[in-house]
């Protein structure tokens, strides 16, 4: 049984839409672990009928826009067959001395209401198991009873799912991609919420950590792994000629807002030329020099299409356990460090000041360069290959 929340508040179209795109989904994450199923929509719940449950239910539970999942036995939606059946389940797993709590629900199905049911399960598990104790607020053990008109389901257990909305229902979004730990956060943020996802990353050549290039290639084969039998495309732009003219700059605590607003300006190239509606980034509001308010000031008008920034919000300690979750998170990163960031950084660039260096470099015509040094790699079930 497959639960989603969200989805249930949109209008009847919409809802339609999203629960087609969700179980779609549901379908190439089933078939990419080799799961023969079948797929039921219901009012309110997906079904979906295979051989190997527990793997289903676990694999369908990393669908965005699922809220959990749970292995149901299907019974017939009467008293005797769900008493029966939940009775079994009570005897794997509630032992002497524990409480436990029946929740009932009824829907289409006539002759008794949910607190009867429940009242019938509760006494047949009481029959079988008598050391037990019933205690319906803060139970040892919960048991599910459902009476639904497509048959009698039990379960005892819920898999949680990531929540949000099924990917592919909000568009496409261009995600700049490092080799750190939060722009994957971010990137997963805005995947969770529906958007179509490509990566983009800014290669520092001579000027970048030896490992920058390996590690952005496993956060980006690791993201793929949330989207199963979807495609993920990662954009490399060559930032050295960019780089080697920000170091000839007698100035260097500049540099990092050079740089954000360099990356901003091709990657909104990159986004236009897909189509794709909005960057994303991991930035996360006074964490380092380049994210003081008075710096993403005059580094957001750099981007020509708008910035998403999931992270503004967060604390370090909250985007560290969320990359711990979703399997980004390298303890041991290697040599990742930038070699052109200063020692003392600005933390409050002067807009004009950032102008002029700009057209001294000759920015523009640097980031159309850099923009035909595109490499294009392409994820898939966490493989990547390079096509291009
Ligand atoms: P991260 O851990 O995501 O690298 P950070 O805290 O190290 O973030 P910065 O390195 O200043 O902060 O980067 C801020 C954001 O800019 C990143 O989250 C990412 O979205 C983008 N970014 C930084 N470096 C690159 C890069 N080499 N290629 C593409 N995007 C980048
Ligand atoms: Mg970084």
């Amino acid at each position: 049984m497959i639960r989603y929340g969200e989805i249930f508040l949109k209008s009847e179209t919409v809802k339609r839409r999203y629960i087609s795109i969700m179980t779609k989904n549901i379908g190439l994450a089933l078939e990419s672990e080799g799961l023969t199923h079948r797929i039921e929509t219901y009012r309110g719940r997906i079904m979906i009928y295979g051989d190997e449950p527990h793997r289903i239910a676990t694999a369908a539970a990393k669908t965005f826009g699922v809220v959990s999942t749970s292995v149901c036995t299907v019974t017939t939606a009467d008293i005797e067959g769900l008493a029966a059946t939940a009775v079994e389940h009570a005897e794997r797993h509630l032992e002497p001395g524990m409480s436990f709590a029946v929740r009932a629900r009824r829907s289409g199905v006539e002759g008794f209401s949910s607190q009867e049911l429940a009242a019938a399960v509760g006494s047949a598990v009481l029959d079988r198991i008598p050391e037990a104790r019933v205690d319906l607020t803060a139970p040892d053990y919960e048991i599910f009873v459902e009476a639904r008109e497509y048959g009698g389901l039990v379960y005892d257990e819920k898999i949680p799912g990531p929540g949000g909305l099924p990917y592919g229902t909000q568009g496409e979004v261009m995600a700049l991609l490092s080799e750190g730990i939060d722009s994957p956060v971010a990137s997963w943020l805005m995947m969770r919420r529906g958007c179509l996802m490509v990566h983009v990353n800014m290669h520092g050549g001579r000027f970048g950590g030896a490992d920058a290039k390996k590690n952005v290639l496993q956060n980006h084969a690791r993201l793929s792994l949330w989207i199963p039998g979807h495609a993920l495309d990662l954009l490399v732009v060559e930032m050295e000629p960019f780089f080697a003219a920000i170091t000839a700059l007698k100035e260097p605590r500049y540099r990092c807002v050079l740089c954000k607003r360099f990356m901003l300006r091709v990657a909104s190239i990159l986004a236009k030329e897909r189509d794709a509606a909005a960057l994303v980034s991991g930035d996360n509001l006074g964490q380092v020099a380049s994210q003081t308010l008075a710096n993403m000031a005059v580094i957001a008008p750099a981007a020509t299409v708008p910035v998403l920034r999931p992270l503004i919000g967060l604390d370090k300690e909250e985007v560290v356990d969320r990359a711990r979750a979703i399997g980004t998170f390298e303890a041991q990163p290697g040599k990742i460090g930038c070699t052109v960031a200063p020692r003392y950084p600005s933390t409050a660039a002067p807009a004009e000041t950032i102008l002029k260096l700009e057209e001294e470099i000759g920015a523009e015509g640097l980031a159309e360069r850099a923009v035909g040094t595109v490499r294009r790699y392409r994820a898939k079930n966490g493989v990547v290959e390079k096509v291009g």
